[in-house]
Parts: C-alpha cells; sequence; structure tokens
C-alpha cells in the first residue's frame, strides 16, 4: 500500500515522517521545484516541539532556534502587559519555517523517503481502493493527503468547500538586518490607534521580523511602508541594513466543510486558515499530520479497522475551529478596530494577561499543550499525558505497568504487536502514539480489552 501526499510543507513533511516511521510507503509529490527558503512561520510551539521529537525531525534545531524571555505590549509609550516566558524555556522555540522543513526533510531521507520536486497534482481519480492523481505523469496510490497549503488543488478537485471571511486587509510583514535600541530577549508589540507594529529576534546578530497592518488594497513596497511607519507607531529610530524576504497579505479565516472525501484527507492551511497572530498555523498542522498519520498507519498495517480513521476529522476539526475563533480574536484585539475594544483592551484585557492564573491558561492555548480529546470519539479520556508526551517512542503506543508481568501487557500486545512499548511505573495507562491518555483507571484486563476491541476492530 502507498500514500500519496500533496504538499512538502510542514503538515506533509511530517505526515511522511510518521507514516515511514511506521514501515508505511509514501511519496511526496510537490508542485515546486525545490524547497522553499523563506522564513515564514517562526515559531515552533512547544507542542509542535513534542511532534517533532515524536518523528524524531527535531535535529539540530534546539541549537539554532532562539528562545525568548518576554512578550511585551506597549500602548502611548507606556508597558501595560509584560508576560515571562519562563514557561515556554526549552519547550519552544523561534526559528524560520524553511529550517522546520529542512529538518522534517532530513528525517524523511534518513527513513529512505525523498520528495518529489515539480509534481503538481492537477487531476484526482478515486475508485474502490485507490487514488490515481495525475501529476505530469499518472500516479497510483491507495490514499491521498492533501497537504497542498490553503489554496489546495486537492480540496478543489475533490469538491470540498472552504467558507471563511477577511479578518484583515492587508498585513505587511519582513525580515530585516536592523540596529535599534530594542533587547533582542523577546517579542514587542505596539498598539496604537493607527495600528499595530511588532518585533521578533530572529536567529542572527541583527536579524528581526517585523509586522504592521496598514489599511488599503493598492501595492506597496512593503520595506519602505514599515520604515514609513515604524517611528510613528513605535517612538524609536532605527537603521535599516537589508531585508531578507517580504510578504503582504490579507488575513482570512476559513475551515473546510469536511476534512475527507472517500480516499482523500485533508490537512494542514489546505484545512483551515486563520491569522498568524500566536504562531499556530505550522503547529496545528504538524498536530493534523500526527494523528492522521498513526490511524492511517495502523489501518494500512492491518491492526485498526477503517473506522478509526473517522476520528481524524471528529479530533481535529474542533481542535482547528477552536485555533480559529482564538487567533480571530486575538487579531481584532490587538489591530483595536473601533474605539471601545481599543479602550477596553489597553485598560482590562491587557493588564488581565499579565496576571499568573490568566497566563497559564494562555500558555495551556498557545502552546498547544491543553489540546486534549477527551470530548471526541475515542474519549472519555484524551488529555495530553504530560510524562509520555515529549518523547521519542518512535510512534508507538505506550503502555504503564507497575511490573513487567502485569496481565494488561498481553491484552495490549494481542492488538497493538510490536506497536507497543512498555514501561514500568505506578500509574496504569495506555498512551496513545500521538502523547494523548487512552485508557487507564482501575487495573482491570477485561476493561482494556473492550477499549482496545471497540477501538481497533470495526
Ligand atoms: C507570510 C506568512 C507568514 C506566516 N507566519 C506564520 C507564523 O508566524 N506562525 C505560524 O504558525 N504560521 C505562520 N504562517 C502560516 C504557516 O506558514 C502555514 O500555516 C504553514 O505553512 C502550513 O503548512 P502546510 O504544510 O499545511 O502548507 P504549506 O506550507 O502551504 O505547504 C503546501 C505545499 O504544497 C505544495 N503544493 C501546492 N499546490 C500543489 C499541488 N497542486 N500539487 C502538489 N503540491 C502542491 C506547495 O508547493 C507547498 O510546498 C505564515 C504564512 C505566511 C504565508
Amino acid at each position: 500500500m502507498t500514500v500519496l501526499i500533496a504538499g512538502a510543507g510542514p503538515t506533509g513533511l511530517t505526515a511522511a515522517c510518521a507514516l515511514m516511521q511506521r514501515g508505511v510507503p509514501v511519496r511526496v509529490l510537490d508542485a515546486a521545484e525545490g524547497p522553499a527558503t523563506t522564513s515564514r512561520a517562526l515559531g515552533v510551539q512547544p507542542r509542535g516541539a513534542e511532534v517533532l521529537n515524536r518523528v524524531n525531525a527535531m535535529g539540530d534545531l534546539p541549537g539554532r532556534g532562539m528562545d525568548i524571555d518576554f512578550v511585551k505590549a506597549i500602548v502611548d509609550g507606556r508597558v501595560v502587559m509584560h508576560l515571562h516566558m519562563d514557561r515556554w524555556k526549552g519547550r519552544g522555540l523561534l526559528i524560520g519555517q524553511s529550517e522546520v522543513e529542512k529538518s522534517l526533510r532530513d528525517r524523511l531521507s534518513a527513513l529512505g523517503g525523498k520528495v518529489e520536486w515539480g509534481a503538481r497534482i492537477t487531476d484526482i481519480t478515486q475508485h474502490e481502493h485507490g487514488v490515481t492523481v495525475r501529476a505530469g505523469e499518472r500516479i497510483e496510490g491507495d490514499w491521498l493527503l492533501g497537504c497542498d497549503g490553503a489554496h489546495s488543488t486537492v480540496r478543489k478537485l475533490v469538491g470540498i468547500d472552504f467558507p471563511g471571511v477577511p479578518l484583515a486587509e492587508r498585513f505587511l510583514l519582513a525580515d530585516v538586518h536592523l540596529d535599534w535600541p530594542l533587547p533582542r530577549e523577546g517579542v514587542t508589540a505596539w498598539l496604537g490607534r493607527d495600528g499595530m507594529f511588532a518585533a521578533f529576534p530572529l536567529p542572527g546578530k541583527d536579524l528581526w521580523r517585523l509586522q504592521a497592518d496598514l489599511p488599503g488594497a493598492d501595492p506597496v513596497d512593503v520595506v519602505a511602508a514599515l520604515k514609513a511607519m515604524l517611528p510613528d507607531r513605535t517612538g524609536l529610530r532605527a537603521d535599516f541594513r537589508s531585508c531578507d524576504w517580504t510578504s503582504s497579505f490579507t488575513i482570512h479565516r476559513r475551515l473546510a466543510g469536511t476534512y475527507r472525501r472517500g480516499r482523500v484527507f485533508l490537512a494542514g492551511d489546505a484545512a483551515h486558515v486563520h491569522s498568524p497572530f500566536s504562531g499556530q498555523g505550522m503547529n496545528t498542522g504538524m498536530g493534523d499530520a500526527e494523528n492522521l498519520a498513526w490511524k492511517l498507519a495502523m489501518v494500512v498495517n492491518g491492526r485498526a479497522g477503517a473506522r478509526l480513521l473517522d476520528t481524524y476529522e471528529r479530533e481535529r476539526r474542533p481542535i482547528a475551529e477552536e485555533v480559529l475563533s482564538g487567533t480571530s480574536a486575538l487579531t481584532s484585539f490587538a489591530l483595536g478596530l473601533g474605539f471601545w475594544r481599543r479602550l477596553l483592551r489597553d485598560t482590562v484585557i491587557l493588564p488581565l494577561l499579565a496576571l499568573p492564573f490568566v497566563e497559564r491558561k494562555m500558555f495551556g492555548q498557545w502552546s498547544q499543550l491543553a489540546i486534549s480529546y477527551r470530548r471526541g470519539p475515542l474519549g472519555p479520556h484524551g488529555d495530553r499525558d504530560p510524562e509520555i508526551a515529549p518523547d521519542w517512542t518512535d510512534g508507538r503506543w505506550v503502555l504503564a505497568v507497575p511490573t513487567d508481568h502485569d496481565p494488561h501487557v498481553a491484552v495490549a500486545r494481542q492488538f497493538l504487536g510490536e506497536d507497543l512499548l512498555v514501561r514500568t511505573g505506578p500509574e496504569l495507562k495506555l498512551v496513545r502514539p500521538d502523547g494523548h491518555l487512552a485508557w487507564h483507571g482501575r487495573p482491570s484486563p477485561a476493561r482494556l480489552r473492550a477499549w482496545l476491541h471497540a477501538t481497533l476492530t470495526s
């Protein structure tokens, strides 16, 4: 069996590594002539880092990314919010998307896979037992994952709608070499009457990501526009040296009507797009990919029935809905659209964000560590297991038992075979390959058998 993957962005590459890691052959087809070199997303959130660890693609990223100490918001020259990023230390990273993609490609190649560049999918035909795509030549596969980004051809070809609305007319981004009196240990955002301006330090001596909103739709010189607004919006002066990359785009929020049509699944930006505020896009895509890949691998390898695949959309679409509403609220709040909204933001909401319990809650959401599938089809458990989730388990389930001879081991082995890793520990629990709790509670091999039977054999 072969899984075809459309798109070698972070979503497609994560899916490819996670499938190959479980022995499932893949063909990764990408329309581009070669890897993208621009930074784009720059935050690997703590959960994204765990996903990279679990597919063994973290490589040397930790040594090359940056840890940040604070996130600061400034209104009229006054610091109104100062978040201490201690909780993030050593768990997430500030690093460009192209570096993350390279690390995933290296891992894919170590697993024996590769990306086929210049392979644009232009047609898809599904039949009972497989999928045929046209990407120059005709290519046959058993399943197709549409990880081909926001303008997904796969989504369009299989007739899945993508409803949504624009959130901000125009947003400017630039990665620039800059000399200015701003500490490089954190992220600073200035929120003003005319709009916002934000500065993120990037790995390197003087490299910064600058972001600002600018109403209107006419083409602009992004660097010239940022240069012109920087003194007014930040109150600082800067010496622009050179520019690595710019972008100007409209922020949309859109969610695919469904994540699956027959043998075709959507994941990542092909399934959902939202505001870049709080850096959720790439991380949500990698999370989709991991969730789908372990389930698809179990079905392909004959360890689970096809019904397990229905749980992908039922677990991941609600996560995308939450990300869409959280990032939309954050965007209109940061852009301060309207006098009353601005007043509420500056006098109530921003000061609240610095309170320890609000900060904790935000950490849970932005880091994506609070993601839970408790209300999903494989519940009633489903929270992330903080003990197992950060580890590399080679894509396997983990059963923690008090002793090696525990009777639950034989039951789990019967269903999971070599896909099971047994660890001794005080708490009896079964953890899914994506680090979420599958089953725990009172010792009862019969209950464990019933759960595995219901989950895997239909
Ligand atoms: C300017 C910009 C800034 C951003 N900033 C952030 C940020 O700060 N934080 C964050 O989390 N996210 C950010 N994002 C979003 C983030 O980049 C995306 O969420 C992420 O790239 C999604 O990954 P993906 O793999 O799903 O899709 P993509 O990265 O879009 O990859 C899709 C791949 O599919 C290929 N493809 C397209 N059509 C076809 C076809 N017909 N056949 C075969 N292959 C095809 C493309 O060549 C591409 O390689 C930003 C995005 C942009 C554009």
